[in-house]
């Protein structure tokens, strides 16, 4: 089959190789029909997620038709529509059980490396690196799911790829970042970042009861898509700056919760943003937190802090002191998917929301590193792009 292969910083190709095959009774493999580039992604192609390896399959955002069933997998059939959630989760385990997903205790196999970094192992993630189980991904003809029988979730009859392809991961990320921040009545909620998970982390505030939602970034389509799109007011944070316009919005208390959805290669201005870019670049630090700095410095005494954004490692210069004296709640993590893709198919189903809107690009699978191009360099006005196998 062909698939979306890593072979190093910068370096990502179509190439042939084997089709995946059943290894296990709860095992599935999908027929892919539509996929999409992550913003995670393009930390892998940048080269900040150590233990890759060359020719390993990317792709985490995949959905399709199955085409093989292992014999323990007995809530979908041959010929259904399903989309997968890109966290891998076993459903039986002390984590599985209490609905933390995504920190799954059984479906990394190389948790012993997560372990060494981290102390303890989150969930397996399809393409994400050897750290997280080195599990191909699904920019791909097909891919094989583990644990498909909690694993695999089937799409009603009328509803369009584009409009649930989300599910399997930016739409659910978006919308635990709203739900991690606590939202009440009249809440003011600001979000730094307007890429993907930024717009529906927007959209998902306001389902929530937010009554205002200030976004931040610094290119004006994303801008244009959450003002227009999601109904958000806007920093661009070249022209001014963000920290200030934010307390100057909100009469100078600060917006009621924060979401920091940009993570660990932020972009900014000024001395600190500059000593990240070097200090990143020859890794003497893992992560580049500007929009974090930003986020505990303008976030309301006894707010809500919600990271989306992926961070991967050690972060310099970050100011814990005024997060502890502002007393702020922090809540984080990869998103415990299989939670949200029920409920939230149904508000797709019920046309409260459409995820389609943030959909730029459509391409074919082979023109996926030209994908992987625009969407890093923000070329074209670029801000989704979907893959057709
Ligand atoms: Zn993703
Ligand atoms: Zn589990």
């Amino acid at each position: 089959m062909k698939a979306l292969c890593w072979h190093g910083a910068n370096d990502v190709r179509i190439g042939n190789v084997p089709d995946p095959t059943i290894l296990n009774p709860r095992d599935a493999i999908i027929k892919i029909t539509s996929t999409a580039i992550c913003g995670s992604d393009l930390h892998i192609l940048d080269g900040y997620i150590p233990s890759m390896k060359e020719g390993d399959i990317l792709g985490h955002e995949f959905m399709g038709e199955v085409v093989e069933l292992g014999s323990a997998v007995k809530n979908v059939k041959i010929g259904d529509r399903v989309v997968v959630p890109f966290t891998i989760s076993c459903g039986g385990c002390f984590f599985c059980q209490r609905d933390l997903w995504s920190l799954c205790d059984n479906s990394n196999p190389n948790g012993w490396m997560a372990e060494a970094a981290m102390g303890h192992s989150p969930s397996g993630l399809f393409g994400y690196s050897h750290m997280f189980g080195g599990y191909a991904g699904g920019q791909a003809e097909y891919a094989r799911v583990p644990f498909a029988d909690v694993g695999l979730f089937k799409v009603p009859d009328g509803l369009s790829d584009d409009q649930v392809l989300f599910l399997t991961d930016i739409f659910p990320t978006g919308y635990m970042a709203a739900e991690n921040c606590n939202i009440e009545p009249g809440d003011t909620v600001a979000v730094w970042g307007c890429g993907p998970v930024g717009q529906f982390a927007i959209k998902s505030a306001f389902m929530l009861g937010a009554e205002r939602v200030i976004a931040i970034d610094r290119i004006p389509e994303r801008l244009q898509m959450a003002k227009e799109q999601c109904g958000a007011e806007i920093i661009n944070y070249e022209e001014i700056d963000a920290g200030e316009a934010v307390k100057e919005m909100t009469g100078g208390r600060g917006p009621d919760s924060c979401i920091d959805a940009v993570g660990m290669e932020a972009h900014g201005t000024g001395p600190m943003a500059m000593y990240d870019q070097v200090k990143q670049a020859v890794r003497l630090e893992t992560d580049r937190p500007t929009a974090l700095r930003q986020v505990i410095l303008s976030c309301r005494k006894g707010g809500h802090v919600s990271l989306a954004g992926v961070y991967g490692g050690f972060l310099d210069k970050v100011p814990f002191g005024a997060a502890f004296n502002k007393g702020l709640t922090f809540k984080m993590g990869q998103t415990h998917m299989h939670r949200y893709i029920k409920p939230l198919m149904e508000a797709v189903q019920q046309g409260k929301i459409d995820p389609s809107f943030v959909i730029t690009h459509k391409l074919p699978l082979d023109q996926a590193p030209h994908g992987y191009e625009i969407f890093r360099d923000k070329k074209e006005n670029c801000i989704k792009v979907v893959l057709k196998p």
